[in-house]
């Protein structure tokens, strides 16, 4: 076994069993460490009821090479992914035009069940690589300098919440403050471990409690839209509403919706706005000609009475962009995933980035020599730049998604691109690819785009000056002419 601290075999604790959290159990039980995770909702395998933030996830290249590094990646993608090649925009005139991801080399991103890939990874890290896993277990406290972790388990999960069953299920995303769902008699529970993993998503308690020691940087900050899920149901012969191998936009502008398939044939269809524009519908009339004005193909494929209900149903939901750095305690805690880097869903790398976590941490900690605590260190000064670069493209995106896509010079400049894309493959790798479809380290992705834009302005700029010497030219041929004439 190729493990770090010359071979030890550490006991590991991860906390959270979402994405990021199952996927690390497969790694660190792989090179057979002792690991034991930790999730605060009821296993999701059992419960009928579980609710996640997104029904299903565009994963890329960097998701599938983390994945393939478990051996899971042919029975996720192939037997489970629908491919998309290209965004299908639709106008607000009624047309719709496709833009593919990589006109190039024809490669495609593919969107997932979230459920379906995080109960996959969950059986992968029991089945294959003997993980403990504890459910309804919530972390509420580390004494980093012992590795000793406290959880809570609540004694009466149904009988002590009002709102029933749904309570739970609207949780998920943020466990919220300890006085207010977790009873008097809910057990108490103490835990040791060699190496803490936080993986507990964008609202992480490992996170806050790193916090609390010196030197660790935080910021957040909330978009002013948010996000509420619909869904286009199979058509009567069971088939896709709408053309499947694509990611379907409406950019309108200050809001926009999207669709991705499903592998039971419908869509899910998700709607970001601003809350303010959220609240500002109130009822169903209002609701159906809002639709009829911005979304009328949509709105058919969906029918009125589900659009209805499916948007009454829930509130909108926020997002998040977090930045935090240091990564690490010494050798005993690492935060990974949206616990270290949760961003706004515009790039599609949320999941992607978590996973590409999960890799490069295992590389680092198995593959160099390194010590344990070398190991974190070296993680947690080469990750944060590559993940605030990230969070930054994808807000970057969401202007490009909801409105820029949509204009002539969005357009133009992808084909330009694409132009000097086939030209010099190497060399020229437009942003898009280099996110979607490299392992380019997430900075070096930003500065190669800059690199682009300076050398497009020169071409540009020695256009323009060619241009003018032409232009200059044949003034001065004609002034000539015309002179000689006169004379
Ligand atoms: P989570 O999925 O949040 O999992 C954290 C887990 O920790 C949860 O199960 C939670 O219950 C548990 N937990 C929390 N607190 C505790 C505690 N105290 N004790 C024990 N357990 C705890 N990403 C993509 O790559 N592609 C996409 O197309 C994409 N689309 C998205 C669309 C939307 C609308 C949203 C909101 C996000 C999208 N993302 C996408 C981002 C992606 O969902 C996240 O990056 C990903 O889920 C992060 O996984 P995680 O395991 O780090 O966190």
């Amino acid at each position: 076994m190729e493990n770090t601290e010359n071979g030890k075999k550490l006991r590991v604790a991860i906390i959270g069993g979402g994405l990021v959290g199952s996927l690390s159990a497969c790694y660190f039980g792989k090179r057979g460490h002792e690991v034991h995770l930790y999730e605060y909702r009821k296993d999701i395998r059992k419960d009928e009821l579980a609710r996640g933030r997104s029904i299903n996830l565009a994963l890329s290249t960097r998701g599938r090479r983390a994945l393939a590094g478990v051996g899971l990646e042919d029975k996720l993608v192939s037997h489970h992914g629908l491919p998309m090649y290209a965004r299908m925009l639709h106008m607000t005139d009624g047309s719709t035009r496709a833009v593919p991801y990589d006109p190039v080399n024809n490669q495609c991103i593919y969107s997932v069940g979230r459920r379906h890939l995080n109960q996959s990874l969950l059986d992968e890290a029991e089945d294959s690589y003997n993980v403990q896993t504890y459910f309804e277990h919530k972390l509420i406290n580390i004494d980093f300098e012992d590795g000793k972790l406290y959880f809570r388990r609540p004694a009466c999960i149904r009988n002590c919440y009002p709102s029933g069953p749904d309570y739970w299920a609207l949780s998920t995303s943020y466990p919220g403050p300890e006085q207010t769902y977790w009873p008097d008699k809910a057990e108490l529970i103490e835990a040791q471990a060699d190496l803490i993993v936080g993986a507990d998503g964008a609202f992480s308690t490992v996170r806050r409690l790193m916090s609390r020691r010196p030197l660790f940087n935080y910021s957040q900050q909330y978009i002013e839209h948010g996000y509420l899920e619909l869904s286009i149901p199979p058509t009567e012969d069971n088939q896709f509403a709408m053309e499947s191998e694509y990611l379907h936009i409406w950019p309108r502008g200050s809001f926009m919706l999207i669709a991705l398939p499903n592998q039971d044939k419908s869509w899910t269809v998700t709607l970001f706005m601003s809350h303010q524009q959220f609240k500002s519908i109130t009822k169903s009339d209002q609701l159906l000609e809002f639709f009829k004005t911005n979304f009328p193909d949509a709105l058919k494929l969906i029918g009125e009475d589900r659009l209805v209900k499916d948007f009454f149903q829930y509130d909108s939901s926020s997002l998040l962009s977090v930045k935090c750095s240091p990564y690490n305690v010494g050798s005993r805690a690492v935060i990974i995933g949206d616990a270290a880097h949760a961003m706004v869903p515009f790039y599609g790398q949320g999941m992607n980035a978590g996973f590409e976590d999960c890799y490069l941490l295992d590389d680092l900690l198995h593959n160099h020599g390194l010590s344990l605590e070398d190991a974190l260190e070296a993680f947690s000064k080469t990750r944060p730049i590559n993940a605030h670069a990230i969070c930054d493209l994808a807000m970057y995106n969401y202007v490009e998604m909801r409105d820029l896509v949509a204009r002539s010079t969005f357009l133009w400049r992808k084909k330009l691109d694409t132009l000097l894309y086939t030209l010099a493959p190497s060399k020229w790798i437009p942003l898009y690819n280099s996110v979607t479809f490299s392992h380019m380290d997430y900075s070096k992705c930003i500065s190669n785009r800059a690199m682009q834009d300076k050398a497009l302005k020169r071409m540009l700029l020695a256009a323009a000056v060619g241009g003018l010497g032409i232009v200059i030219a044949v003034w001065q041929k004609t002034i000539r002419t015309y002179l000689g004439r006169k004379l």
